[in-house]
């Protein structure tokens, strides 16, 4: 059964919701398990070091006091960059470690305390989109991509979508419909894949500068892990009728990204042209 992901962060995500502490919890779970780690492997050859020379178990010491400061760093640095939701120092460089050497990480010591490993990836995406937010990205509507899984497609709806949105009728059986609305509100593109190597088609012939993603934690996940350094906001879908048929999406939080990645000059534009068009 799916968790409740319907409450959207429309403040911006900064508080210290259960998804983010799962990730920040497995971290510091880590970060004792490898100050464990260390300790041995320096205590157990202590006494044949000595015997080597006096001074070898304190240098070795020391190298490992060292790595696991700086261990000790990034997480904390992490830890302030999620909960205060600003740019700190790196928060490019830090999505970047949490991307490649974290998450597979927390997967396998999320395993060891019990915890899914759909958890862990929604936990990841929450992460991933505190640290794009700090690094308060915008751009032209022309260079921000929405990309949609076809699983929100209504599955009897007998119009092709994958190829062009434009094809979908609005009929309102299925979330496309607002999700075309928002597109053409905004003036931003809207892609649906039909799978991981369409998606990473359309990324690489579109070549945005950021995306606003929707799929379930697994694709997400893969996703983010696919484009990076490429910034990539995660949402996750609803699936009130099981995995991957007739999946829904918050448009409200969909609308929330939009509005902050975009230019707000262009924000501005866009909705007062929209108004524009509703009157006349
Ligand atoms: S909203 Fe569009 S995609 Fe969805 S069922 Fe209607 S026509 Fe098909």
């Amino acid at each position: 059964m799916d968790m409740d992901e319907s409450a959207p962060i429309l403040d911006g995500g900064n508080s210290l919701r259960p998804q983010k502490r799962i990730f920040l919890g497995l971290l510091v779970v880590t970060c004792l398990l490898f100050t464990f780690i260390l300790g041995v492997l320096w205590y157990v050859p202590y006494v044949g070091l000595t015997s080597l020379h006096p001074r070898l178990p304190f240098i070795l010491g020391i190298s490992f006091f060292i790595m696991l400061s700086m261990v000790f760093g990034v997480v904390a640095m992490l830890a302030l960059t999620v909960m205060l939701g600003r740019d700190l120092f790196f928060s490019r460089k830090l999505r970047g470690v949490v991307i490649k050497l974290l998450l597979p990480l927390m997967s396998g010591v999320g395993k060891l305390c019990g915890v899914s490993k759909d958890q862990v990836r929604r936990s990841f995406i929450e992460i991933n989109n505190q640290l794009v937010l700090a690094q308060h990205p915008r751009a032209a509507a022309n260079k921000l991509l929405l990309l949609m899984p076809h699983c929100l497609q209504f599955h009897e709806c007998q119009f092709r979508i994958t190829g062009s949105t434009l094809h979908c009728k609005r009929c309102g059986k299925c979330p496309i419909k607002g999700l075309a609305e928002l597109s053409e509100k905004y003036g931003v593109g809207l892609a649906v894949a039909t799978g991981g190597t369409l998606a990473r088609r359309i990324v690489v012939e579109r070549r945005p500068l950021l995306i606003i993603a929707v799929a379930c934690e697994r694709d997400l996940s893969g996703g983010i892990q696919d484009s990076y350094p490429l910034p990539v906001f995660g949402v996750v879908n609803r699936r009130p009728q099981g995995p991957c048929f007739d999946t829904q999406v918050d448009l409200d939080r969909v609308e929330w990204a939009l509005k902050n990645f975009l230019i707000p000059a262009e924000v501005e534009n866009k909705v007062e042209s929209s108004r524009f068009k509703v009157q006349s």
